[in-house]
């Protein structure tokens, strides 16, 4: 089964050219990896110049990926196009009712995330999808960024496990130096101690620390 992983982008554009935020362009860029090489990731209701700059960059990465399309549509008009019943589409909400398992990869085959930066505390911006009336599925009580969002479903629904089988960290602290660190309010999922951020996360986040203190 062939799983589609849809972000309807949330997030304003940044004046500069590259128009996507950093933040927003390492997360999308992780997911095409966290897809798996046989899933599809759909990026969605982004300006034209945040297509070909997020094109640019996920044309870069070399590593065994999903394939991905980047558009300016949004995900009902996507759906609409491709003759996709809403009932084949499972929004990941933080508020569902139900948690997501395994047996849910028979019953969907399209998982939408909102392409939204995590916020402390959450706004439930995912709302704004809620109320287009997909059939929805929670990931457990914490907020995760998107990328692992999409990577915890994911190995729910394509690789079968468990989602609490799945090692998590709640709240980790970013250690840069024996000076600096930083505590990210998300839950992601663990290899070993570490917690698994998007290539190019933890420089990112020590330039903004850098870039907070700098009066
Ligand atoms: N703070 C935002 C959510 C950011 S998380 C808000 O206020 O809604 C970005 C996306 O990841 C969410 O829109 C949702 O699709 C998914 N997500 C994150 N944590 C989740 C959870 N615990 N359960 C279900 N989906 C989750």
């Amino acid at each position: 089964m062939t799983f589609t992983y849809v972000i309807e982008h949330m997030e304003e554009d940044e004046t500069t050219p590259k128009s996507l935020p950093p933040w927003v362009e390492l997360e999308y860029a992780h997911m095409i990896t966290l897809a798996g090489i046989n899933g599809r990731v759909e990026f969605t209701h982004l300006s034209q110049n945040s297509c070909s700059s997020l094109n640019d960059r996920l044309a870069s990465i070399n590593e065994p990926a999903a394939s991905y399309r980047v558009h300016t549509r949004s995900v009902m008009e996507l759906l609409e196009q491709n003759n996709i019943p809403i009932t084949r589409v499972c929004l990941l909400d933080p508020k569902a009712q139900t948690v997501l398992a395994p047996g849910d990869g028979k019953i969907f085959d399209h998982f939408l995330f909102g392409g939204i930066l995590g916020d402390d505390p959450p706004r439930d911006r995912t709302s704004e999808l809620r109320q287009l009336g997909f059939p929805s599925r929670h990931l457990g009580p914490m907020q995760m960024t998107t990328d692992t969002a999409l990577g915890v479903t994911k190995r729910v629904v394509d690789d079968e496990v468990q989602l609490n089988a799945i090692p998590y960290v709640d709240f980790p602290t970013i250690t840069f130096n024996a000076k600096e660190s930083v505590e990210m309010p998300f839950r992601y999922i663990v290899n070993g101690k570490e917690p698994i951020l998007p290539p190019g996360m933890r420089e990112l986040l020590h330039e903004d620390l850098n870039k907070s203190f700098d009066f």
